[in-house]
């Protein structure tokens, strides 16, 4: 009796450090697995972010030699917008510009108005005066004195 419970004793003793070494290589394994994630992770995020390679270099380096700690460092130091993002932004500023330098506006009221209108729709103002000439139909500013198209005078328009 006394024997069996010294040996069931020596038997669980010896069976402590295989258990802790297996726990130890299972923790081992999941780290390394999340490593190689993180740095999976942190390498497609890096190139969606920055074309910089100095910023890519430096993302890697850090998540491969220091992997944990430098996560939160990471998502603190990591461009905010991924470059889809700013090349959207910067058409769509290059989109505002180019209808800014197109349209006019109307001289009484302010408002946008188009290079083909002959009257603001939005105070009847008259913005422009059709040729007098019957096949030429151009539109002239106030300020023409012949038609560019067909050359009457403005004289005989006004
Ligand atoms: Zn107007
Ligand atoms: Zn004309």
């Amino acid at each position: 009796m006394f024997f069996l419970q010294t040996a069931a004793l020596s038997d669980s003793q010896a069976n402590l450090p295989d258990l802790l070494i297996t726990i130890g290589y299972v923790i081992g394994l999941y780290g390394l697995i999340m490593w190689a994630v993180l740095i999976i992770w942190v390498t497609r995020d890096i190139f969606s972010r920055t074309s910089s390679i100095f910023g890519r270099l430096f993302s890697l380096g850090l998540t491969i030699f220091f992997p944990f700690f430098s996560l939160p460092v990471y998502l603190v130091l990591r461009p905010n917008d991924t470059i889809q993002d700013r090349y959207e932004r910067e058409l769509g500023r290059e989109a505002i510009l180019a209808e800014m330098k197109t349209d006019i506006s109307c001289v009484d009221c302010l408002r946008p108005i188009q290079e083909n209108w002959l009257y603001c729709p939005h105070c009847a103002k008259e913005l422009k005066k059709l040729c007098t000439s019957s096949d030429c139909k151009e539109l002239l500013h106030f300020s023409w004195s012949v038609c560019p198209t067909c050359g009457v005078s403005a004289e005989i328009i006004s």
